[in-house]
């Protein structure tokens, strides 16, 4: 869970999901206040865990023969895990970082 980097406090994983969903660039931490950034090394890797649903996709298409709904359930379940994991691995800093 990403732990706030003025207070020291974790945030809970509904706070850390709302910062990621929303996407926008800083979110107050519950707990002090100040404004919170997901670190560039975080962000880089949610972009990596969208991979795996991607080639699971890409395979299962290529594999087995999914009727068009199964194929989009099956994407919907795969990014909906992926949203749901990755506040667990999401972590905080006090200052804005740029990406690269
Ligand atoms: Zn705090």
């Amino acid at each position: 869970m990403p732990t706030c980097q003025n207070c020291g406090q974790q945030w809970s994983w509904k706070n850390a999901f709302q910062k990621y969903i929303k996407l926008n660039k800083g979110m107050e931490c519950p707990h002090c206040g100040e404004i919170q950034y997901v670190t560039s090394k975080s962000r880089k890797q949610s972009s990596a865990y969208s991979i795996p649903p991607l080639l699971i996709l890409i395979f299962s298409n290529l594999f087995f023969d999914l009727s068009i709904p199964v194929y989009i359930m099956l994407a919907a379940v795969l990014f909906a895990a992926t949203l749901v994991f990755y506040p667990f691995k999401m972590e905080l800093t006090s200052k804005d970082e740029p990406l690269w």
